[in-house]
């Protein structure tokens, strides 16, 4: 096909692992690439849950895209938010951040969008019980965690100082197991001896999944060791759940036998589901493509979309075989469809072969000393297991500086249980011109320490 206008313009929507690859991949080729995302920034998600803990700073799980491009001369990038595609016209059309729009033309479209937090429909739980898919998601969970042993401190009543010292996690995914992990780990380390009225150690964790299995993806095995220590770790497991209400001051979920319970707890964060973006449904629509349950588009073989050879979808926002959404599969297809435009530049005749994913595993931490690793038929559990997932996480965070502060940070809280980023804003913590406030909840006297 010759309709393109010299160089070629390859559109990338979406700068996390897939949209990034894609890019690198066409590093050497005579194209002219836009970047297009709606963060100015590359966020590793697989440590968002770090940088919620306190453990790893927001610059080192996110580093400015342009920095990380800056040797790509051929990429620009550019921040807005893409709201749709006109198939036709070959064009996306864009949202910048502070108003206007912007219409950015293609002759190749790489759409990298990934997947949002999905709450089954129930889409006003998320007010009550924050995600963990962006920086601010994580920045947000960060300071409700510490806020609530904050508020514990000066609790009006042991009621109350219970609510606040109860965490309820939905969804026993790595991302619930992982924070379920941390918050035993802060409560037993790093906030020893720090407080006065309360013990952090009587923090209770409570994890809520619908299946009967946290990490059910590592298989049984795995799945059961990763129960057992999240028992002994004094995690309370709720297997065969569904999440019925939830408000400020806890959930109500249905047990298996269909009776429902009440749990109060005044933080409740969500990592269960996933759902594509609105930019999926808008993609899907315009080029006739098919979605699956949680909006995936379909694609074939070759990441094209049926009809739309000028298309293509990778990592987590596509639908290939059943692949899982794991940072790999978005590097690997990211970087086969940056590959497969260089070859139609290249003039190259053949057939690309079809995508195929090589399946490097995965890994989900617990607490310290203690991770589980699945790779093929190897199945690492424990401190070798732990061992496993520290040297995948440094080898893989991008940026040699990022991988040295997190190498740094994690010796800190493996020796010591230190944690040196702890601090949160409140809302209302700004100074402002003296205002009469209106007392609202219980008086508290405090107790003497
Ligand atoms: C908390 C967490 C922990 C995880 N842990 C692991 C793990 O241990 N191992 C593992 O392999 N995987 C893990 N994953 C999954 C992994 O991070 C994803 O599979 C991977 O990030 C998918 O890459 P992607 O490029 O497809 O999408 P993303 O990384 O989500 O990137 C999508 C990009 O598109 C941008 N975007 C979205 N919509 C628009 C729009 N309309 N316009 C412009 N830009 C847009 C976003 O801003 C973002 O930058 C984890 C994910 C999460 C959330």
């Amino acid at each position: 096909m010759e309709d393109h206008v010299t160089p070629r313009r390859v559109v990338i929507v979406g700068g996390g692992f897939a949209g990034l690859f894609a890019a690198r991949a066409l590093r050497r080729s005579p194209v002219a690439v836009t970047l297009v995302d709606r963060r100015a920034h590359h966020l590793f998600q697989p440590l968002l849950y770090q940088c919620a803990a306190g453990i790893l700073s927001e610059g080192q799980i996110a580093q400015p895209l342009r920095a990380v491009l800056r040797r790509h001369a051929n990429v620009r990038c550019l921040l807005a938010d893409a709201t749709d595609v006109d198939v036709k016209g070959r064009a996306v059309h864009a949202r910048r951040p502070e108003g206007g729009s912007v219409v950015v033309p293609y002759d190749d479209l790489i759409v990298a969008v990934g997947m949002r937090q999905s709450y089954f429909g129930h889409d006003e739980f998320a007010v009550h019980a924050p995600g963990m898919k962006t920086l601010a998601d994580a920045l947000e969970i960060r300071r409700r965690l510490y806020r609530a042993f904050e508020m514990a401190e000066s609790a009006a009543d042991a009621e109350e100082r219970r609510q606040w010292l109860t965490f309820a996690l939905v969804g026993g995914g790595p991302t619930g197991v992982e924070l379920a992990g941390q918050i035993r780990e802060i409560a037993g380390h790093t906030l020893d001896r720090e407080f006065r009225t309360i013990d952090p150690l009587q923090a209770q964790v409570l994890l809520f999944e619908g299946s009967d299995h946290v990490l059910g993806t590592f298989g049984d095995r795995l799945a059961g060791k990763a129960a057992r220590t999240l028992h002994d770790l004094g995690v309370e497991l709720h297997l065969g759940t569904r999440v019925t209400d939830l408000d400020a001051r806890g959930l109500t979920v249905q047990e298996r036998d269909g009776t429902t319970t009440r749990h109060a707890a005044r933080t409740v964060l969500w990592t269960a589901g996933v759902e594509a973006p609105p930019l999926a449904r808008a993609l899907a629509k315009a080029a006739g493509a098919e979605q699956d349950h949680a909006g995936r588009i379909a694609v074939k073989p070759d990441l094209t979309l049926p009809g739309h050879p000028e298309i293509r979808v990778v990592g987590d926002a596509m639908s290939l075989n059943h692949l899982p959404g794991l940072a790999e599969v978005a590097m690997q297809s990211g970087a086969y469809a940056g590959r497969a435009v260089r070859h139609t530049v290249e003039g190259r005749t053949r057939k690309p072969k079809p995508f195929r994913y090589r399946d490097l595993g995965a890994a989900a931490y617990i607490c310290r000393g203690r991770a589980v690793v699945k790779a093929g038929p190897v199945h690492l559990s424990g401190v070798s297991g732990w061992l496993t997932w520290l040297f995948i996480h440094v080898a893989f965070l991008t940026g040699f500086r990022s991988r040295l502060g997190a190498a740094l940070s994690w010796a800190i809280v493996f020796a010591s249980g230190a944690r040196r980023e702890r601090a949160f804003t409140l809302p209302d913590s700004d100074p402002e011109p003296a205002r009469p406030r209106v007392p609202h909840g219980s008086t508290a006297v405090l107790r003497g320490p």
